[in-house]
């Protein structure tokens, strides 16, 4: 038996092993209809040019610049109506000099024809049209392959798929399109006090929230949730739900058992049997922390306190979520803000105070909610997202400018 030591680690280095850890799955094709959060797996290019033709885009008459010329309100040049192109027709005769044709929006412009005059712009009478100001070449005009040339990249591998991107690949006639498999990721909470949800709850007793917080966490990056139970502050008990998640998941996940205390159940099972590093980490919530792998499959103990394993999940656990699930963005999403209260801070360690958020003509403003203990979920409820305050910067003052990460839905 060997006794190993809990570590100081620093949080960058601790992100980036974690990073290192994982990768993507594999793959499989879905409809498209189906697609909305998942992430490409392949590139998406335009097969033909878009409009493929030189199309209108206005309600109009498809002329000949060059018969408009002379056109001016004191002296209207009048052509004759030669048929209607409406929507999703064509036609292949050309516009002799001298005629107009009556065309819709979206009409792919007649042969001969170089620009569409507004309908607003013309009067008619006895099948003839009246223009009262000349016309530029190509006015009203949208190009064939403006919008996309043929073979141009319209979507990258590891996007994550919104409806417009739904919408784009129908209108490149894909029914079905190639997404990274959605992996599983286990969850295994720890401690003799636990209880189930909805049960009655003996003195001592909580009920087992994080799971479901984990849930929550883990579905937010793509991957899919798989429940490892709850296991008791028993190192054998812990080893046996271990072994059975990493058989079937690409990543793991527990809460508890990792500080100090004579009970820390994945503290005592990995200072006997290695693999996975106890970790001290200088952040504010969630200081003690394990990573490691456990039979190949990478492991992540996260701490017991509530706030401290949805904060740390956060910080550490999400961006290598995002990376397993095929996502090319993996860092968090978050912007400047003013802070509209002061932040009280007493340690040089990384923080991550929960705050309110709130938008006014561009500007947004944070403040810290009531509570900051790691034991208090209200201090995630109440919070919009946290605020990132690195080890060397000092507590912020009402007025200064700290960066906000929301709470991804
Ligand atoms: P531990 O890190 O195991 O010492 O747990 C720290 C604190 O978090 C204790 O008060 C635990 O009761 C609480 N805790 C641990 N696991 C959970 C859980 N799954 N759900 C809710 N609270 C928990
Ligand atoms: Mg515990």
């Amino acid at each position: 038996m060997t006794s190993r030591r809990i570590r100081q680690v620093r949080l960058e280095t601790l992100q980036r092993r974690v990073l290192a850890a994982v990768r993507p799955v594999g793959t499989e094709s879905i409809l498209i209809e189906r697609s909305r959060g998942r992430i490409l797996a392949e590139t998406i290019r335009a097969t033909a040019p878009s409009p493929a033709m030189d199309k209108s885009v206005m309600d109009g008459f498809a002329v000949r610049h060059a018969d408009l010329t002379d056109a001016a309100a004191n002296h209207p040049v009048s052509l004759r109506i030669d048929g209607t192109i409406p929507a999703g027709h064509s036609r292949s005769r050309p516009v002799s000099r001298g005629t107009a044709v009556r065309i819709m929006t979206g009409a792919p412009l007649p042969p001969k024809a170089d620009c569409v005059v507004k309908v607003e712009d013309t009067s008619e009478a006895d099948g003839m049209v009246r223009f009262t100001k000349p016309a530029t070449r190509r006015q009203n005009v949208l190009r064939r392959g403006t919008n996309m040339r043929k073979g141009q990249i319209i979507l990258r591998s590891g996007t994550t798929i919104a409806p417009a991107h739904m919408a784009m690949l129908a209108f490149l006639d894909q029914r079905r399109v190639t997404v990274y498999r959605r992996p599983k990721v286990g969850i295994l909470t720890t401690g003799d006090e636990l209880g189930e949800v909805g049960r009655r709850h003996p003195a001592g007793h909580v009920p087992d929230s994080n799971r479901y917080g984990l849930i929550g966490l883990i579905e937010s990056t793509g991957c899919e949730p798989v429940d490892g139970g709850r296991c008791a502050d028993l190192p054998e008990q812990l080893e046996r739900a271990l072994g059975s998640l990493a058989r079937r998941c690409g990543f793991i996940v527990s809460t508890g058992g990792v500080s100090a205390g004579d009970y820390d159940v994945v503290k005592i099972l990995f200072r006997q049997k290695g693999g996975v590093d106890l970790f001290r980490l200088p952040m504010k919530p969630g200081k003690p922390q394990a990573f490691g792998h456990v039979r190949g499959t990478p492991f992540f103990g996260l701490p017991g306190n509530p706030v401290s394993c949805m904060v740390v999940f956060d910080v550490v656990i999400r961006p290598a979520l995002r990376k397993l699930a095929g996502s090319r963005e993996t860092s968090p999403v978050g912007w400047p803000a003013v802070a509209a209260a002061d932040f009280s801070r007493k340690s040089r360690q990384w923080e991550f105070p929960r705050v309110r958020a709130a938008e006014q003509d561009g500007q947004w403003s944070v403040w810290p909610v009531r509570s900051q203990r790691s034991s208090d979920l209200t201090s995630m409820t109440d919070a919009d997202g946290y605020v990132i305050l690195t080890p060397s910067s000092a507590a912020p003052k009402t007025g200064d400018t700290v960066r906000f990460v929301p709470f991804v839905v």
